[in-house]
């Protein structure tokens, strides 16, 4: 028995519950719809003459395809079959409307009986579309967040991370380090004489040195160590859990790859640059800031070029 037929064993009024579902289903912020077995419709509610913009009389009559257009029909067919077969189906669809505009929903399709036939369906759907719009908005919104982010993050030319990002992650780690007591190195280098590659072969090779050493930078490094470009032709790596010893052995490693990297600004130029290394590493005891590391690596750096460029140098 449905569930409502139990109401009329009750001895309430059948004729004020009748006006009750029709007060319901004239109300109701859901779209209200009902069809015989050849989906001709028999009624719809004045939310759904605002969603499909059509009045109840010219919607009475009219197949539903007529309404909501073919593509509609077509997406819910299956679901309406399964109503016809005295399910009650629940959904989620889309379609594009008759005036082109797209139609999310949550659909409850229903069997209308007349004793055990059925002889017809409803349909209450729930109008989703600004939902659905707006989680899309949402979503790309958050997209172009994280690209925004990454944008400013970035070095345009090299595509390294800028200083401002190494400037955010460096603080964080070396907090991290610090109160871990492990070992972190900071590596500042500079290409030597990088005034006379400009002067003599022009700014725009000058950016290709910068390119190229920004690549053969990031493939000589971990995951986990960040690099950036710190300033016209200086650059910094900050390396985790990397003792001074160790840093400064990755940097002449680095140092040694660069010495054999041709530059070829033309077919028969050729020429070669070197880079002078700082390199410093954390000292829990006595580092309160990250600038105070780097610090010393700068120092370090300034006796590289001192002592005669192309070479690493260091102060704990
Ligand atoms: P040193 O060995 O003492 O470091 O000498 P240097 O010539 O490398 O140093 P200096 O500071 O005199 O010159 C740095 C040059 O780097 C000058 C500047 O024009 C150039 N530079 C900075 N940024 C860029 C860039 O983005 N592209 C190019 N092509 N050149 C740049
Ligand atoms: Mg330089
Ligand atoms: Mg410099």
């Amino acid at each position: 028995m449905p569930h409502w037929a139990a109401l009329a064993e009750t001895g309430i009024d059948m004729n004020k519950l009748d006006a009750a579902f029709k007060a319901f289903v004239e109300s109701a912020p859901v779209l209200c719809l009902a069809a015989d077995r050849d989906f001709i419709t028999i009624y719809v509610n004045p939310f759904y003459e605002h969603v499909h913009n059509v009045t109840l009389e010219q919607a009475v009559g009219k197949h539903i395809k007529d309404i909501i257009g073919e593509e509609g029909f077509q997406d819910n067919l299956e679901y309406y079959n399964q109503a016809l077969e005295g399910n009650i189906v629940v959904r989620d669809g889309s379609f594009n409307k008759l005036d082109g505009s797209i139609h999310h929903y949550k659909a409850t399709y229903a069997p209308i009986y007349d004793g055990k036939q059925v002889v017809g369906i409803t349909g209450v759907v729930l109008d989703t579309t600004s939902e659905v719009e707006m989680v899309k908005t949402n979503k790309q919104l958050e997209k172009t967040k994280s690209e925004l982010k990454t944008l400013v993050a970035l070095d345009p030319l090299t595509n390294l991370y800028n200083r401002r990002y190494f400037s955010g992650i460096s603080k964080t780690t070396f907090n991290t380090s610090k109160r871990n007591k492990s070992e972190l190195s900071f590596v500042i280098l500079d290409i030597d004489h990088f005034k006379q590659v400009n002067d003599t072969y022009g700014h725009d090779v000058g950016d290709q040195v910068l390119i190229k050493l920004s690549k053969l930078l990031s493939t000589s490094l971990r995951k986990s160590d960040v690099l950036c470009r710190y300033g016209g032709e200086e650059f910094l790596i900050m390396l985790p859990d990397t003792n001074v010893e160790r840093a400064c052995l990755i940097s002449d490693k680095i140092r040694q790859r660069i010495n054999e990297l041709s530059i070829k600004p033309t077919e028969k130029q050729k020429f070669n640059f070197t880079v002078s290394f700082g390199v410093s590493s954390i000292n829990c005891e006595q580092d309160n800031s990250v600038e105070s590391v780097i610090c010393r690596a700068d120092k370090a750096l300034y006796k590289a070029k001192e002592g005669g460029r192309n070479r690493v140098e260091f102060i704990v």
